[in-house]
C-alpha cells in the first residue's frame, strides 16, 4: 500500500499536500519543527528530525514509506542530503520537488555570493542599512558584522537577537511588493541580503529593491547531489501515477 512521506516546510509541499490529500493518496508530512506554529495540514503531521539519514533510512523502513518527496527548501542541504542517502539505503523511490531559481532582470542590481561566509565578507566596510532576509538560523553569523543597522523579516517573535542594532517585523509570507516597497522604504533600506530560493511567496523584496534601485546581495544555492527533479505538483503526481500508485479521482 502506498505511503507518501513528505518533506516540508514549504509553499510547494503544503500544495503537494493538499493535492494528494484531495485525490486519497496516504502521505505523512514532515517539518523540522523550527517554528513555533506550523501550518495545519489535510494529511497526518510529525515533527522534528530523524537522527541523519541512518535515522531516516530507519523511519522509511519501520513506516513502509512508498514514496519520498523532499519538498524542502533549496536551502535545506542537509535534509536534502540525508534524504538522497536514506531513500537509496533503503531503497525508496525520492523525488524533489523544487523551485525554478530566480534570475536577475534588467534593473536588477545583485552581487551573488556563494554562501553565508561569502555575504558576510561582502558587507565587511561601512555601516549601512540593510534588509536582512535569510532567516533566523543564520541570524548569529551575521553578528560578526555588527556596524550595520539590520531590518529582519521573522516567522516568529524571537527571543533573544544576536545583533546590536536591529528592527523587526514578524510576518509570514507571501508577501507583496507594493508592500515590501513601503517597508524599504520606510526603514531607508541601502542593500538586501537575501538567498535565492525561488518561487513566488518571497521575491517580492527583489521586485521592491529593482523598483527603488537598492543593490541586493544574492546568496546562490547550496549544491546538491543528483536526483529526480520536478519543478510542480502535476509533474510530482504524474511521477507517482507511473510507479503504480492509484491517484483516486
Ligand atoms: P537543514 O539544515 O537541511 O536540516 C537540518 C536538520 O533538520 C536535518 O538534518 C533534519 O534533522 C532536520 N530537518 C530539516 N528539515 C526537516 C523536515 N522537513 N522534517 C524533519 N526534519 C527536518 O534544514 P534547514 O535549512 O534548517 O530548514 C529546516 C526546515 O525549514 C526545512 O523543512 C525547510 O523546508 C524549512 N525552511 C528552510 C528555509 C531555509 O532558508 N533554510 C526557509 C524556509 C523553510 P535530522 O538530521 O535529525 O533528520
Amino acid at each position: 500500500m502506498t505511503h507518501l512521506l513528505i518533506l516540508g516546510g514549504t509553499t510547494e509541499a503544503n500544495a503537494l499536500a493538499k493535492a494528494v490529500a484531495e485525490r486519497g493518496i496516504p502521505a505523512t508530512y514532515s517539518y523540522a519543527g523550527r517554528v513555533d506554529s506550523p501550518r495545519p495540514q489535510p494529511v497526518p503531521v510529525r515533527v522534528g528530525g530523524y537522527g541523519g539519514a541512518d535515522g531516516l533510512a530507519r523511519y522509511l523502513h519501520d513506516h513502509a514509506i512508498t514514496h519520498v518527496v523532499d519538498a524542502t527548501h533549496p536551502f535545506a542541504a542537509q535534509m536534502s542530503r540525508n534524504a538522497v542517502s536514506a531513500s537509496r539505503e533503503a531503497d525508496v523511490p525520492l523525488a524533489a520537488l523544487t523551485r525554478p531559481q530566480w534570475e536577475a532582470q534588467e534593473g536588477d542590481r545583485w552581487q551573488h555570493v556563494p554562501d553565508i561566509d561569502g555575504a558576510l565578507a561582502a558587507l565587511s566596510g561601512p555601516a549601512r542599512r540593510v534588509f536582512l532576509a535569510v532567516g533566523r538560523m543564520h541570524l548569529v553569523d551575521f553578528a560578526a558584522q555588527p556596524q550595520h543597522h539590520y531590518l529582519l523579516r521573522l516567522v516568529d517573535e524571537p527571543d533573544a537577537l544576536p545583533l546590536p542594532n536591529c528592527d523587526v517585523v514578524v510576518a509570514r509570507g507571501p508577501f507583496a511588493e507594493t508592500d515590501d516597497r513601503a517597508l524599504m522604504q520606510h526603514h531607508g533600506i541601502e542593500l538586501v541580503v537575501s538567498k535565492n530560493a525561488g518561487g513566488t511567496g518571497a521575491r517580492a523584496k527583489l521586485d521592491a529593491a529593482r523598483a527603488l534601485g537598492i543593490p541586493v546581495l544574492m546568496i546562490d544555492r547550496p549544491a546538491l547531489p543528483q536526483r529526480t527533479e520536478l519543478s510542480s505538483v502535476a509533474q510530482i503526481l504524474d511521477w507517482l501515477a507511473h510507479s503504480g500508485v492509484n491517484l483516486g479521482v
